[in-house]
């Protein structure tokens, strides 16, 4: 580095100053926007393959800061996870995702799935479903209109204490979901040891689906054990009409994608819902 001369030097110099500052501001705001409830969610529709009914939504955290601007979950979400901070940020989502759930409710929604992203040091806290069972109940919210959505990251380690952990959501109601299925390691033997509900096919296979034959036989292979273990499947980041075709013949369950709609803020949903159930 020192041969690069001293303006170099002070380019990176300002650029890790920069970092610093961002990442100072970051955490700040973060505390403020939990101590302020001030995350919403966004909710992304669901659709079933076979009836083209809409079985259900993903929610999806957004945050909006006044000195940050639009942070994404992508930038916040590992960095609360790095500090602790995920927890409490969490609870915020589960109980802004009941607030909502109740809404759905008084405008008579049926059948509302909400699916919640489930951070794994949230997961692995001795006091997880403690904590998701208090924030139910206080919003008097029943675990039906839940499902969990958890990558295989967290449920790769089969310990004793995930197995009891999951077998306890399901008793409390809850479906189970892996996300990011095909992203993360290799080893398959969770699939027949947990009572899991949905496999969440990674956006990263259905990207070239259409043009690859590599990716759909993947894809082709991953719906077929998936059933034979009695799990749905949904395919994530699904855009095109001839992706949805494919995927239709394959016998994917369920398609969630900008094809059909990005996230919505909860009322945008609720108009997609009623227009929805015109056509
Ligand atoms: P994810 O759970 O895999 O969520 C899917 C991401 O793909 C979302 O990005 C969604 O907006 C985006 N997406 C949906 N359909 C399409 C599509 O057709 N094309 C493309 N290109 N993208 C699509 P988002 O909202 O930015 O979230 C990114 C990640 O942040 C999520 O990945 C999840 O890991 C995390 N995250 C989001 N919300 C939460 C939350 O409430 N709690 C936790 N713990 N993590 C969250
Ligand atoms: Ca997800
Ligand atoms: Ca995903
Ligand atoms: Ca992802």
């Amino acid at each position: 580095a020192k041969q690069n001369g001293s303006g170099q030097l002070s380019f990176y110099f300002d650029e890790l100053q920069t970092d610093k500052k961002r990442v100072l501001l970051l955490d700040n705001e973060l505390r403020k926007a939990i101590e302020n409830d001030s995350f919403e969610l966004h909710y992304q529709p669901k659709v079933s393959v076979e009836t083209g009914a809409i079985i259900g939504v993903e929610a999806l955290v957004r945050w909006h800061n006044e000195k940050l601007g639009f942070v994404s979950p992508g930038e916040f979400i590992p960095y609360a996870e790095d500090t602790g901070l995920i927890i409490p940020v969490s609870e915020c989502i589960i109980n802004r995702a009941c607030q909502d759930c109740l809404k759905l409710e008084a405008q008579n929604v049926k059948n509302i799935s909400i699916a919640l992203n489930i951070s794994s040091i949230h997961f692995h806290q001795s006091n997880f479903i403690e904590s998701i069972r208090q924030i139910l109940e206080r919003n008097n919210c029943p675990a039906r209109h839940f499902e969990i959505e958890l990558t295989e990251r967290t449920v790769m380690n089969s310990e004793k204490d995930t197995i009891r952990k999951l077998v306890l959501l399901k008793q409390m109601g809850f479906r189970l979901s892996i996300d990011d299925f095909g992203t993360g390691y290799s080893s398959l033997s969770y699939l027949v040891q947990f009572p899991l509900d949905y496999l969440k096919i990674d956006s990263s296979f259905i990207q070239h689906i259409c043009s690859l034959n590599d990716k759909q036989a993947v894809v082709d292979a991953i719906i077929q054990m998936a059933h034979r273990l009695h799990m749905k499947v949904i395919a994530e980041g699904v855009e095109q009409r001839d992706q949805v075709q494919l995927l239709r013949k394959m016998g994917c369950d369920m398609i969630q994608g900008y094809y059909y709609s990005k996230p919505l803020p909860l009322n945008e949903y609720i108009e997609f819902l009623e227009f929805w159930e015109l056509e």
